[in-house]
């Protein structure tokens, strides 16, 4: 028995379609009306799982004027789903812009979790850092793509991107431009699926492994990109990274590598990612 009046945002299969919860499928079964971003792929998901339901548009072009909708059958005491094509509404997908005008009304909305393609393919990345960044998908223009790669170049930590097949060579070549050949890189495709492919490498390596085999840019990608290890960076002498840990010791970052900066003539911003990643390592300091 569904809640009145609720709004459940409910995690979908990103391939795979029995990766779907069962209480996803108990509400999906049971709710007054389904909002689904393409209500076909969302019929052939629920044909699948021998369920069926009563259907409404909700994509990127029609939100607003869906969430109207939607919020009048929640006032009427009714229960609408929330669903995407595939994995978590509202993670580079539509759904937000619901959530917000349903909450703004004081009514009730409920997430059921499930697939998302970027926590799958960490899950299998084996990659160690304890923080990551998720950024969704970059720019499609390569100029805009760059600014965005430079400005994240400095995170300690891993990064994450979505990426479509035809952009995923310009891509990776924007990603060894601005982040050099060394890192590491987790290129993660049709994750779940028939052809699912995990491979890691060196950023330097990756263009020629995609180009090797033309089967490889295809698909639905995930890309994992190690972040800066400052320590290692070319540039950054010994002795600044010694003074600024005294610093550390004493002041707050901002004071210490605003101080450490003046001190060493080191860049500020490096020194700042130096010092988040060293504050990081021992916390309790
Ligand atoms: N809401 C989804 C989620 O929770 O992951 C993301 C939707 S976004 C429109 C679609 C992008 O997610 C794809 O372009 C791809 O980058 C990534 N993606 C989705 N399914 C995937 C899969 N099976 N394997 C790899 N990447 C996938």
């Amino acid at each position: 028995m569904m809640d009145r009046s609720t709004l459940y945002v409910i995690a979908t299969p990103i391939g795979n379609l029995r990766d779907i919860s069962l209480r996803a499928l108990d509400v999906l079964g049971s709710v007054d009306m389904i909002a689904a971003e393409d209500t076909r792929t969302t019929r052939h998901l629920l044909a699948h799982h021998s369920l069926a339901g009563k259907m409404m548009a909700l994509h990127q072009h029609n939100e607003r004027a869906a969430a109207e909708k939607v919020i009048a059958l929640l006032q009427a005491g009714e229960s609408v789903a929330l669903v995407t094509d595939a994995g978590t509404p509202g993670i580079s997908d539509p759904g937000a812009i619901l959530v917000n005008l349903v909450r703004q009304q004081g009514l009730r909305v409920t997430p059921i979790p499930g697939a998302n393609a970027a926590m799958c393919a960490l899950s299998a990345s084996g990659l160690a850092e304890p923080h990551f960044l998720f950024y969704g998908f970059l720019p499609t223009k390569a100029g805009a793509r760059k600014r965005a790669l430079e400005e994240l170049k400095l995170q300690p930590h891993t990064l994450i991107f979505y990426e479509a097949p035809h952009r995923i060579l310009d891509c990776i070549a924007d990603l060894v431009a601005v982040m050099g050949e060394h890192r590491r890189i987790t290129i993660a495709r049709e994750l779940t699926k028939l052809f699912e492919t995990i491979h890691g490498c060196a950023l330097g390596d990756a263009l020629t492994w995609l180009q090797a085999d033309a089967n490889q840019q295809k698909g639905e990608f995930v890309l994992l990109v190690s972040g800066v290890e400052i320590q290692n960076e070319p540039g950054m002498s010994e002795q600044s990274q010694h003074t600024l840990e005294i610093l550390l010791e004493d002041l707050p970052l901002k004071q210490a590598v605003k101080l450490a900066a003046e001190i060493t003539g080191e860049n500020r911003k490096v020194l700042y990612a130096l010092a988040l990643s060293l504050k990081e390592k021992s916390p309790t300091e």
